[in-house]
């Protein structure tokens, strides 16, 4: 198969763990037989610095005509350590967003049996959770107005959604439950919020179309501590923009670190691919990043947008074999055991790559 992928390294350790993803895309390539052709562009605190824009038209040119993009992280201290800044990395992130129609953000979140132990949660509490966030991604105080009144001292920013992006994204989770358990739990604040009250009503139309699916409701705060007392009781997790993105976060822990976390972004062309996780300003520079959410996102962008299942599955293989083996990057390491091996970020990129040459092997035969 031919694709064009476009990889977007951003800011940070984006640049490190996207460099080991893609050396896994070069490979699966020539493992099975594909041509893929890659194209590099800027976003974030890079382009800002060499464009003034956090997103270049040329960049966004070169995502328009692509078939997937593997994406890093955006953001630097500069502009964490100072609001006032008016240009800033994550407009990047968010104008892609809404450039592409990217609406659906799914958000896997699954333990290796490896990590068990490596998670601040009881391994009792963990096993067999295994969860499917989606996260709204165009609507929500991040896109409605914002802004400060004449006195400087009152700031606002409004939560808004339109019906027709509930029932967009609403149907993609009810169509992946179907390939799962069966469960939808939708999570708002339907209590106290009139946008919630209407992602409510429209999530209940939804679901009449989808009889063979449980759906269930959540406020967001009692989610939130359901999700750390009983991982096991969620399926499909249903939210919107700014409840996603404070849940998927407490749920990394459920994976064992951020560095675990891969997500797609997806809607209806090009797909997005990338760790949930940021530019990491604290360990950027020192090699020691995780790069198995960057590798974890490359077998998703195989399965959902090459609809390559198996070129995926060897992915996942090599990372569970990986794990089984005992290396870890410091992020994952059991204090615990002294059976570990400890690895930097390329190190643990090339042993990904070993285990894929030993799977090709055995396709060989
Ligand atoms: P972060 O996700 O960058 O880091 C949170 C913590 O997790 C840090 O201690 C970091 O060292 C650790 N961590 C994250 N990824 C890791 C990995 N792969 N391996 C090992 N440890 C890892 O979040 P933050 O510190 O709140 O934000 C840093 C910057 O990233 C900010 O500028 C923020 O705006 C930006 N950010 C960008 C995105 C994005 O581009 N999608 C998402 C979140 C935050």
């Amino acid at each position: 198969m031919n694709k064009k992928i476009v990889i977007l390294p951003g800011d940070g350790i984006g640049k490190e763990v996207t460099t080991e993803g893609k050396k896994v895309l070069e490979k699966i390539a020539e493992d099975f037989g594909h041509s893929f052709e890659f194209d590099q562009a800027i976003i974030g605190h890079d382009a800002i610095e060499s464009t003034g824009n956090a997103l270049p038209d040329e960049t966004l040119a070169k995502l328009k005509n692509c078939d997937a993009i593997l994406f890093g992280a955006v953001g630097h201290p500069k502009y964490d350590n100072d609001p006032t800044l008016r240009v800033r990395p994550e407009q990047g992130l968010l104008k892609m967003r809404k450039e592409l129609g990217l609406y659906a953000n799914l958000r896997p979140i699954k333990l290796f049996d490896e990590l068990l132990e490596a998670s601040s949660i009881k391994a009792d509490v963990l096993r067999g959770a295994d969860i499917l966030f989606f996260r709204e991604l165009t609507g929500d105080v991040y896109f409605g107005e914002k802004g400060r009144k004449d006195d400087g001292n009152t700031a606002y920013d409004i939560m808004v959604y339109q019906r027709y992006e509930i029932e967009r994204i609403a149907h993609k989770a009810f169509q992946a439950a179907r390939t799962r358990r069966k469960k939808v739990t939708s999570v708002d604040k339907a209590n106290v919020l009139e946008s919630s009250r209407l992602w409510r009503e429209t999530v209940q139309e939804i679901g009449k179309q989808y009889p063979d699916i449980t759906l269930e409701h959540q406020f967001v705060d009692s989610a939130a501590m359901k999700l750390i007392r009983a991982p096991r009781s969620f399926d499909v997790v249903l939210t919107g923009n700014l409840f996603g993105d404070i849940l998927t976060d407490e749920a990394s822990q459920i994976a064992g670190s951020m560095g675990m976390l891969a997500s797609a972004s997806v809607g209806d062309r090009v797909g997005l691919y990338e760790p949930i996780h940021g530019s990491a300003h604290d360990i950027t520079g020192k090699g020691i990043a995780n790069p198995l959410a960057s590798i974890l996102s490359v077998a998703l962008l195989l399965d959902i947008s090459f609809g390559m299942k198996e070129e995926s599955e060897t992915v996942l293989k090599a990372v569970s074999d990986t794990l089984k083996a005992g290396y870890r990057t410091a992020d994952i390491a059991d204090a615990n055991t002294s059976k570990n091996k400890i690895l930097n970020t390329q190190s643990m990129g090339t042993q990904i790559l070993e285990k894929l040459s030993m799977a090709s092997v055995s396709l060989n035969k």
